[in-house]
């Protein structure tokens, strides 16, 4: 069956993203409305972009304001808002650098890419089964060479290593390494955390090496995992840090922050995007800051993701393994590969979330997601399994 949403992006839209499941017309919260009138917790928005939920009245009357005094003029000039921006990303980094403003994570991946470059170097280290982005350059760095053969050839000079394996990271980086690129957690490739100790390793290693240390934290950073960049728990400093999505809100904008000499690398001319500062995704993404910091969101999102994976494994379902990920990025890792039947089964009974692999399920919920709305997930759980297990089951009988 198909909706009268779905007929409509048949005719007209590019299918990249497959048919979309369900076409939505309103949120609020972590409450979505589709076009049929039923609602969804969305346990999945943060990664596309929401880490205040949907409608948050402090976006909504930033953005207001912000559109009813100064939209977008040009990338040459400059507002308060960007300004004020780029100044609170650095005080939540804790140290000195520049920050370039953009629209998107691989676009911030991008412009990471050509400060590595201008470091001269040929090679850039990057993860195995890592994401970076859609773009030819993020492209190049993502480790899910199904992504990148469509495409070949790509940027030259870049070299995977299996990721959380500080042996290899050692062995891989040498003087002509310019940068390793690395998630802080994999959360395309299925919430995978590295081992304890290892972006440690890979400051130290890259350090002695003259290599910057580039931290993907487009999915991880704005507090996802319980502190505001994930690295941070880590307790290391990066050269260049990149991140997006739910930084803005809901509105597009992303940013690459190169810290001490490696904000230095890009000269003038060298780089640059029309809408790259604009005051209205700017003052989005300042709402995001300060709501974050009034509402004590971090606190929340720590206590609340241990909760859930806590919760999620006291059921003792036999078809979840096990929950990694820190904050509210988790996967349910499952024991067996039902990952896509979960998420169409999760979807009857009202609950948005995806299958990055087949074998895992990805929770990634606005941050303001409450205790009771996390908890009747819980509830609902074993059934959505149960019903996937049964799904499963028929698909491979027919
Ligand atoms: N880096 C990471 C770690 C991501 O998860 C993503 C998106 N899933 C990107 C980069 C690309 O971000 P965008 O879609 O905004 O270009």
């Amino acid at each position: 069956m198909t909706t009268p949403l779905q007929q409509r992006w048949a005719a007209s839209m590019m299918d990249n993203y497959g048919t979309p499941p369900l076409g939505l017309v309103s949120g609020s919260g972590a409450v979505l409305t589709a076009e049929d009138g039923r609602t969804y917790l969305d346990l999945l928005g943060g990664i596309a972009v929401n880490a205040l939920g949907h409608a948050h009245p402090a976006v909504v009357e930033a953005v207001t304001r912000q559109l009813s005094t100064l939209g977008h003029v040009s990338n040459l000039y400059v507002s308060e808002p960007a300004l004020q921006l780029a100044e609170e990303l650095l005080a939540h980094l804790g140290h000195p650098g520049r920050v370039l403003l953009c629209n998107s994570g691989a676009e911030a991946n991008e412009a990471a890419f050509k400060i590595a470059r201008r470091t001269g170097r040929p090679t850039i280290i990057a993860a195995e089964n890592g994401f970076h982005g859609r773009t030819m350059g993020a492209l190049a760095l993502t480790g899910q060479p199904g992504k990148r053969t469509p495409f070949e050839p790509m940027p030259a000079g870049v070299e995977f290593v299996p990721f959380g394996d500080v042996a290899a990271l050692e062995a891989a980086v040498d003087a002509d390494t310019a940068a390793v690129f690395l998630e802080p957690v994999q959360g395309e490739g299925g919430v995978v955390v590295p081992p304890a100790g290892y972006l440690a390793a890979a400051r130290e290693i890259t350090t002695r090496h003259g290599a910057l240390l580039v931290l993907d934290e487009v999915q991880t950073g704005v507090g996802r995992t319980g502190t505001f960049f994930a690295h941070q728990a880590d307790g290391v400093t990066p050269d260049v840090v990149t991140m997006a999505k739910g930084l803005g809100g809901g509105l597009p904008i992303g940013a690459c922050i190169g810290i001490g000499a490696a904000g230095e690398l890009l000269q003038p001319g060298q780089h640059g995007t029309t809408f790259g500062g604009n005051p209205v995704c700017c003052a989005a993404a300042l709402a995001v800051l300060h709501t974050l910091a009034a509402d004590d969101l971090l606190a929340h999102v720590a206590a609340l993701g241990k909760e859930l994976s806590a919760g999620i494994e006291a059921l003792g379902h036999p078809l979840v393994s096990h929950v990694r990920g820190t904050g509210l990025l988790l996967g349910i890792v499952l024991t067996a590969p039902v990952g896509p039947a979960v998420v169409a089964a999760a979807e009857d009974a009202g609950f948005l979330l995806n299958a990055p692999g087949p074998a895992v399920l990805r929770l990634a919920p606005p941050l303001v997601l409450t205790s009771e709305q996390a908890q009747s997930f819980v509830d609902a759980l074993p059934a959505i399994l149960d019903r996937a297990a049964e799904t499963s089951a028929q698909g491979a009988l027919a």
